[in-house]
């Protein structure tokens, strides 16, 4: 998009897309010089071929020291070594033997320059992949696309390649890799808005990992925004604000304010009880995805880790983490949040989250093969991460929790897999908690309808609302088409949830919620109503479920919860739901 492209400059404009980091930027718009374009196409003579293949060849090299140097940047900013593991996904790329040897017969072939030759390899390439509606694979046609464009701006290292102004700036791109997102100044990026993505995008997931407010999949209109002008983003609501009239600039200045006096306040209740007005306790924990996620977690008073991800370790399927690499990061968050503990969730691959060979696109990823199946048709893989739970239950309190559970046959194959190494480790002499917690995360239909039958084979259930919900209502919770479909209130969702805590009450065992519903204070009064005991969240929730929670009465919530049984439509049941949230902590909602 250049700067020609303008077709109003006047008047205010806004634009939804998809809150995935929570703030406000006010300032000029500025864009990302990196789509993947055609370069200047010329012929060249034989003699030239060499000279060619010496540039292609430096270019790969610099290219290479660039995502080195990049890996570098983003493990002294205190990045673990799972995140840093996506610029080893882009080293690949570049190693690619067969590329490599297609622009090399290719130069040869064509007699044409080697950067067209290149582009014209890498095209097909993107082209195909993009083709295919598997979301790994779109995936890693970006990370493709990120590593070839870096390759063309190193072959043309005398052009102009659209850097960004020197100024604090709202940053907007087609899309942020994971390595342009590492390379920004941040001194200088107010926010970050892009017209793909989806929250579980890699964008999105370094974003939060940065604390960068930020807004994706905006759909832009054809020439209506051009570099310097003016902009509000807004990652609360997902907005972007083309041109904001001097009324909205003064709202959102108030906003802004407001929200710096309301996260004052929220941040005097670290360490206050979680309990409710009339003294119900609850335990908050949080959710993380990289290690070094627990500090925040920590500084923001929850009691432990009620759901670690362990995807983000497993970024290629052929570099995976040993057991001792495993054993560490479990055991140093196990460490950090003693005495509290850890719910190690074991490897949910496969749907919206990444890994798969590439090889095995699926028509429909999300019934597929992902979470607990990958598992257990897995035994090397699930045993290693299973070991290294246990052998990292020595350093602090550590839980083992299966994602994906469909039925009691799962449950036991997984749990005769973890039987197998605790006596394995025991004839090995390695210690490990012999009480060590195991528990299922309820995140299926099926699972929800039976947990009464599983119930007494676990020491605990998750529910995980954002599959629950997925799955029950079939809607696929990253398409933004359906998006308003995606309902937490609907009646079949609360019986399941109402199911699932009676089944796990009848059986002595506790249950948690760690999908997203249980960060956002609308519902904190249907899930304490409904007796959950534990809600795990993302840490930049932790406190405002906090304030929600201390805000309520137990017996309103449980009150509330047999007024909304009564209800047909999720209008009403949600309307109930604003109606107590806004007496209660209105603050939220101004
Ligand atoms: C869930 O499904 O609610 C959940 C917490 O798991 P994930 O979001 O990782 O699929
Ligand atoms: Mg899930």
């Amino acid at each position: 998009m250049g700067s020609d492209d303008v077709s109003t400059d006047a008047g205010e404009y806004r634009i939804r897309g998809i809150a995935v980091s929570r703030g406000i930027a006010v300032g000029p718009l500025q864009f990302q010089g990196r789509q993947f374009e055609r370069p200047r196409t010329w012929p060249i003579e034989e003699w030239q071929v060499e000279a060619d293949e010496a540039r292609f060849r430096s270019a790969l090299k610099e290219t290479q020291r660039q995502i080195e140097a990049l890996k570098e940047q983003l493990l002294k900013r205190g990045a673990d070594h799972s995140e840093a593991r996506i610029f080893d996904a882009h080293l690949l790329v570049l190693e690619d033997q067969v590329v490599f040897d297609e622009v090399l017969a290719g130069l040869r072939q064509d007699r044409m320059n080697v950067e067209s030759v290149y582009y014209k390899v890498i095209r097909r390439y993107l082209d195909s992949l993009r083709a295919v509606k598997d979301p790994y694979l779109r995936e890693r046609a970006i990370d493709i696309e990120d590593v070839a464009n870096r390759v063309l701006i190193n072959l043309r290292a005398d052009e102009d390649t659209g850097s960004v102004r020197a100024e604090p700036h709202v940053l907007f791109a087609m899309d942020l890799t994971p390595s342009d997102t590492v390379g920004l100044d941040r001194s200088l990026l107010l926010g970050f808005a892009t017209q793909l993505g989806s929250f579980t995008s890699h964008t999105a997931i370094m974003a939060r990992a940065l604390g960068i407010p930020g807004v994706v999949g905006l759909e832009i209109p054809p020439g209506l925004i051009r570099a310097g002008q003016d902009v509000i983003l807004d990652g609360y609501n997902g907005l972007l604000i083309i041109n904001p009239e001097e009324e909205t600039g003064k709202e959102y200045e108030s906003l802004s304010a407001q929200q710096a006096v309301l996260n004052q306040r929220l941040e005097q209740l670290r360490e206050e009880p979680a309990q409710t007005a009339d003294g119900k306790a609850i335990i908050l924990s949080g959710n993380i995805e990289f290690g070094h996620e627990v500090d925040e977690v920590k500084r923001r008073g929850a009691k432990g880790v009620g759901l670690y991800r362990t995807e983000f370790f497993y970024f290629q399927k052929d570099r995976h983490p040993d057991e001792a690499q495993q054993t560490k990061a479990y055991g140093d968050v196990a460490a950090a949040v003693d005495p509290d503990g850890v719910i190690i969730r074991t490897l949910d691959v496969g749907a919206d989250k990444f890994y798969s060979d590439g090889r095995h696109a699926e028509p429909n990823p999300f019934l597929g093969w992902r979470g607990i199946r990958v598992s257990l048709a897995e035994p090397v893989v699930f045993k290693r991460q299973l070991r290294a739970c246990l052998r990292a239950s020595t350093r602090g309190k550590v839980r083992i929790m299966y994602p994906m559970i469909s039925g009691i046959e799962e449950l036991r194959q997984a749990n005769a897999f973890l039987k197998e190494c605790q006596d394995e480790l025991r004839e090995e002499g390695s210690s490990f908690d012999e009480k060590i917690e195991v528990g299922c995360m309820i995140e299926l239909p099926s699972a929800a309808v039976v947990a009464d039958q599983l119930a007494p084979e676990v020491d605990f259930f998750s529910i995980g609302t954002n599959d629950l919900i997925q799955y029950t209502i079939a809607v696929d919770r990253v398409n933004e088409r359906v998006a308003d479909l995606y309902q937490p209130g609907h009646p079949a969702i609360l019986r399941l949830l109402k199911m699932v805590v009676e089944a796990a009450h009848d059986h002595k065992i506790w249950v948690g919620v760690c999908g997203e519903m249980a960060g956002d204070p609308l519902f904190t009064p249907i899930l304490i109503g409904l007796g959950v005991d534990e809600l795990s969240v993302g840490p930049s929730q932790l406190l405002r479920v906090k304030h929600a929670l201390r805000h309520l009465d137990s017996m309103e919530c449980v009150k509330l919860v047999a007024d909304l049984s009564r209800l047909h439509t999720v209008e009403e049941i949600m309307e109930r739901c604003r109606t107590l949230a806004k007496a209660r902590y209105g603050e939220f909602y101004q």
